[in-house]
Parts: C-alpha cells; sequence; structure tokens
C-alpha cells in the first residue's frame, strides 16, 4: 500500500518516510516545487522503487491534489499530513500562518473525499500548540492533556505575536479537519498527533546550521547563548517517536477519531546540566544556569500515545546528545 505524505522534505516529515520505506510501505511524498524532490530522493536513494513524488505548488487547492491521488503503484490507503508553516517571526499572521496551515488541511480532506477512494485514514501532525492555552503562561500546577484545546479565535490570532499565531494556525487547521469529518462522513477516518517540541537528529545529518527547521534552530541557539533560554514549550518528544508514533497512528484501528499529545517534560536547564556530561567538548560553549535547578512549569500527559499507540519516548539526555553531535559536526564542516 502506499501512503502519500504533505511535507516530504521537512525535518518531520522524512523520519516519516525513512520508517515508512523501511517498513515496507510505498511513499508518495508531496512537495511544493520540483527542486524541493532531489534532496528527498537522495536521502532515501535505497528505496527509490518505493518512493515517487507528486508537486502541488498550493496545498490550499484541493484540485491541485488530483495528480498526487493519481496512478499509484499500490492503492493509496492513508495520508500523512505533515505540511504546515511552521516559523515564528512573519510579516503577516493571516498570509504567513493562517491561511496556508487552514487551508492546507482543509484542502487535504477534500482531495482525499474527491480523489482518494481507498483512502481510510489521514494522520495529522498537528501540534501541543493546539493543545497549549498560550495566555495561561507557566500555569504551574496544570497537566495538559488531549482535553484541551487551544481555545485562540481567528481574529485574535491576526494580530497575535508570531508564536501565538502560529499555535493558533494548528488548532484551527486541526479543528478545521474535524470539523470537515464530522459534516461530511468521508470514507476516511482521522488520527491526530499533537506533539509538543520535536527535537533529535535529522535523517542523512545536518547539512548547514544556518539553514535549519524552527525548533533545531531553537536547540541550536543554546551554543554561544549567554544565558539558558527562558521557557517556551514545557515538553518535547524525539523526531524518531514521532515518525514512530505516525505509522502506528495509520495502523491501529482502535487510534481513529482520536488525537494524541505526544510529550514529556522539557526545559532548557535540563538541556543545557545533561550535555555538559554527555559532549563534554560542548561544557564551555554551554550557557551553565543554574545546574539541577529545573523551572517550574505546567505538566504534560503524554502517556495516551504510550497506551494506545504503544511508542516508547526517548529520554532527554539521548535526544540531545543525538541533536547536538550532529550540529558540532555540521559545523566542524564549514
Ligand atoms: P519544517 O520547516 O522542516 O517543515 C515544514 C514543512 O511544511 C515543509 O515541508 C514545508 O515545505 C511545508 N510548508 C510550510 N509552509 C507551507 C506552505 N505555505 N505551503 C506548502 N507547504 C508548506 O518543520 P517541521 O518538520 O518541524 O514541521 C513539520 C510539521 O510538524 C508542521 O506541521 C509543524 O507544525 C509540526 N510540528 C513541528 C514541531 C517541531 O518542534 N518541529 C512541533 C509540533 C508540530 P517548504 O519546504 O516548501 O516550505
Amino acid at each position: 500500500q502506499t501512503l502519500l505524505l504533505t511535507g516530504a522534505n521537512s525535518y518531520v516529515g522524512s523520519h516519516i518516510i525513512q520508517q515508512a520505506l523501511e517498513k515496507g510501505y510505498h511513499v508518495r511524498g508531496v512537495v511544493r516545487s520540483e527542486s524541493s524532490t532531489a534532496g528527498v530522493r537522495d536521502k532515501f536513494s535505497a528505496h527509490s522503487d518505493k518512493l515517487s513524488f507528486a508537486v502541488v505548488p498550493d496545498i490550499t487547492k484541493p484540485e491541485l491534489f488530483e495528480p498526487a491521488f493519481a496512478n499509484p503503484a499500490k492503492p493509496i490507503t492513508g495520508v500523512i499530513h505533515v505540511a504546515s508553516p511552521f516559523v515564528l517571526n512573519v510579516e503577516d499572521n493571516k498570509r504567513d500562518l493562517l491561511d496556508p496551515a487552514i487551508g492546507g488541511s482543509l484542502a487535504i480532506v477534500k482531495a482525499a473525499s474527491a480523489y482518494g477512494k481507498d483512502v481510510r485514514r489521514i494522520v495529522v501532525t498537528s501540534s501541543f500548540a493546539a493543545i497549549l492555552d498560550v495566555m495561561q503562561g507557566t500555569r504551574v500546577g496544570y497537566t495538559y492533556t488531549e482535553a484541551d484545546w487551544n481555545p485562540m479565535d481567528y481574529e485574535t490570532a491576526t494580530g497575535a505575536p508570531g508564536g501565538a499565531a502560529y499555535c493558533a494556525s494548528k488548532a484551527l487547521a486541526e479543528k478545521a479537519m474535524w470539523d470537515y469529518v464530522a459534516a461530511e462522513k468521508p470514507q476516511f477516518d482521522l488520527v491526530v498527533l499533537n506533539p509538543a517540541w520535536v527535537f533529535g537528529p535529522h535523517v542523512g545529518g545536518v547539512k548547514d546550521t544556518k539553514h535549519l527547521n524552527e525548533s533545531s534552530h531553537m536547540l541550536y541557539s543554546i551554543i554561544g547563548a549567554s544565558e539558558v533560554p527562558g521557557f517556551d514549550f514545557g515538553g518535547f518528544v524525539d523526531v524518531r517517536t514521532l515518525g514512530a508514533a505516525h505509522l502506528a497512528a495509520f495502523e491501529i484501528p482502535e487510534a481513529g477519531g482520536q488525537r494524541f499529545l505526544m510529550g514529556q517534560h522539557f526545559d532548557y536547564q535540563s538541556v543545557v546540566d545533561s550535555l555538559r556530561s554527555e559532549l563534554p567538548e560542548l561544557k564551555d560553549k554551554l550557557p551553565e544556569g543554574t545546574p539541577g535547578k529545573v523551572p517550574e512549569s505546567y505538566a504534560v500527559d503524554g502517556s495516551k500515545a504510550e497506551k494506545v499507540l504503544g511508542i516508547k519516548y526517548i529520554p532527554l539526555s539521548e535526544s540531545m546528545k543525538d541533536s547536538f553531535v550532529q550540529f558540532v559536526e555540521a559545523d566542524k564542516a564549514v
């Protein structure tokens, strides 16, 4: 069977493709320009017979997905929707975040309804951002679960700071998909993953630390920082765990119709503490902060994904080590 995956050139998408190909799936990757295919092909040259591409220049237009669903080597039985703008500094919240996120999500469900007669499930990379109530800050004592929804509406999001607008874009995009499925009752169901910060290694390594995806960039910026970064997200999941979760979400029947918060506790003090012992060569390049003093914040409960999807979280120390080994290697190569 073939999985159609949007955002095939993304950090998260690469891990899903890698694990899907290794499990024997065919993958059709959707990218928005032909030039994005080369890098993906290179990463997976060992499986070139099972990987094909569709170029969809505007993911908000359902009709542009028609060729993506046409003539697969094996029927497209699942869609994994990863593509969404993940940038925190934008000029125009509507144009750069909200409209592509919401429009892209609606277009993929409409396109799967219209052209994907064999599609039985769509797995969506939403975010913990769609769960978190940004305005509540660190919310000490509170535990976020799948029952929580980011309450920010479209109008408020248009004038909000970039980070809050990004969070709203993910919540509104996810809601649009649930609403569509509830109203239209298509031939497929939905499974939504809500990962907190995603960290961990890049498939094929990091080529250039100047052009990293947003979460890797945040992490990399700790090197040479004068202070330990302040609180942002109180949870993280390793990208390899998230990749496996997408396939489990497609395969496990009981997951249908559910959302899954994916994350374990995260704070930057724990990052620098663990890197100091795991990678001594970085010791003098990291802010020290107050070793062992973990700042207080809300908790995230990612246990439903362990129970239903059978995933096992990779610990922070391992994820950080594997992330920073790649950053250091990339910088050495320059
Ligand atoms: P990347 O920046 O690597 O990937 C983003 C992907 O979305 C790229 O394939 C990009 O394509 C595509 N995309 C962005 N904007 C558009 C647009 N307007 N039209 C079409 N495609 C677009 O980041 P990640 O891999 O981290 O993000 C992947 C997904 O994971 C996103 O949905 C993100 O919200 C979600 N996520 C990520 C987290 C993290 O910490 N990394 C945390 C929680 C959720 P192109 O290269 O052409 O721009």
